[in-house]
């Protein structure tokens, strides 16, 4: 094990008081996982987690730590005796290692902390004391409003921890602890981002993908999956589903109005998605529909396609501007994934002029022609299930 120790902070949770145990149990147990590929311990202290990482695994260690929900940001800390000497030293050190990211000059401010009130110093003594400790062996201006670098020094009952590396981790509420839902994942840039905002609500997420061989060709089918695989470096291994959709495309598209397809496929996928969501206790669907992002996507169209689902849908992204979830994509690292050419079934199965205010009824009588239940026996029969990991 190395001296570096990951101070860990998480922040909404507190809020939730007669939850708190449970969620700091989930995030605690999350946190092991994401990080039991390095070998890390993981301590809970008074108001911090504490990562022990191992001493070859340390940047990994922080990396995957820093992509669990719940957490808001986290420090690589060296841990120290309590003794000022040992404080200053190891800040006069961890700035130095941390100054080849900033400008220069670096101004810096320290800002000290104690669990154990009973040591003395008091904490702006703590701050003051390092602060000159700095100034004098790296000659940096102190700035205690706007500085470059803070320097972080934290007494607790049994060691000191001294920082000047704190990197964000994403906020939100521990995977898990708000339910189960099933995302409807396609290969584009915004289901990918909707799955990972129902993830940071604390939902434990499935991945369900309706892939139409072979007019959609495997290369798709494995861009999806490689999705799946990006979005469970934050979520943890992942279920996702591949449902054999060609048949029922075929017959939805044949049933007489090629105008109002892109509807009736839709809702054939949230009867699917339904039945396969409740074979593992999920209770809503999520999907990267927004609104009047393309031209079909009006509340008429929705309000049909919900229409077909028993359970509550979630569209994390309804209110987004294209623009901002792109940014998300990137943050996240779906985004390259999300561009990659594929072949789309469009030219066969998607209209040229879709429907842009389907009524209820007039989509209810196209489907009496066809039999829907039989096609979503057949879908549900033919799913594939697989588990990703990252
Ligand atoms: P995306 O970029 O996520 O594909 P989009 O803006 O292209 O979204 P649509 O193609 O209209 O929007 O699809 C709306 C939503 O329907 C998608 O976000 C996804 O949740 C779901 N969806 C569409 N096609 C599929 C598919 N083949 N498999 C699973 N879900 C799908
Ligand atoms: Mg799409």
């Amino acid at each position: 094990m190395s001296d570096i120790i990951l101070l860990c902070r998480f922040g909404e949770i507190f809020l939730k008081k007669d939850n708190r145990s449970f969620f700091e149990r989930r995030l605690v147990e999350n946190m092991k996982r994401a990080t039991a590929p390095f070998g890390a311990r993981i301590e809970r202290t008074h108001g911090r987690i504490l990562v022990e990482p191992r001493a070859d695994a340390v940047d990994e260690t922080v990396a995957a730590t820093a992509r669990v929900f719940g957490l808001t940001s986290l420090s690589a800390a060296r841990r120290v005796p309590r003794t000022l000497e040992a404080i200053s030293a190891a800040a006069v050190e961890e700035t130095r290692a941390a100054l080849p990211s900033l400008p220069t000059p670096c101004t810096f401010k320290v800002e000290a902390r104690r669990s154990d009130k009973r040591f003395q110093p008091a904490s702006p003594e703590i701050a003051r004391l390092v602060g000159a400790a700095i100034v004098e062996g790296l000659g940096l201006p102190v700035d205690v409003h706007k500085p470059a670098l803070t320097v972080g020094v934290e007494v607790g009952f049994e060691h000191a921890y001294v920082y000047a590396r704190t990197v964000a981790a994403p906020g939100g509420l521990p995977v898990g602890v708000t339910g189960k839902v099933d995302l409807l994942l396609s290969g584009g840039i915004d289901s990918p981002v909707a799955g990972w905002m129902a993830m940071k609500r604390g939902c434990d997420v499935a991945a369900t993908y309706f892939h139409s061989f072979p007019f959609t060709g495997d290369r798709t089918k494995e861009k999806v999956r490689g999705l799946v695989a990006i979005l469970a470096r934050w979520h943890g291994p992942m279920k996702f589903r591949v449902v054999p959709f060609t048949d029922a495309q075929k017959a939805l598209r044949d049933a007489g109005d090629m105008r109002m397809a892109v509807v009736l496929y839709r809702r054939m996928m949230m009867r699917v998605a339904c039945r396969l969501a409740r074979l593992r206790g999920a209770t809503a669907l999520v999907t990267g529909e927004a609104l009047a992002q393309v031209a079909s996507q009006t509340i008429e169209n929705l309000a049909a396609i919900e229409h077909a689902s028993d359970l509550v849908v979630l569209r994390p992204v309804l209110g987004h501007d294209k623009v901002e979830t792109i940014a998300i994509a990137h943050r996240i690292g779906t985004y390259e994934k999300s561009i990659e050419p594929y072949e789309d079934a469009c030219s066969m199965f998607v209209p040229k002029h879709p429907e842009l205010h389907a009524k209820l009824d007039k989509v209810l009588a196209i489907e009496a022609k066809v039999d829907i239940a039989a096609l979503v026996e057949a879908c549900v029969a033919g799913t594939e299930t697989m588990t990703v990991t990252a």
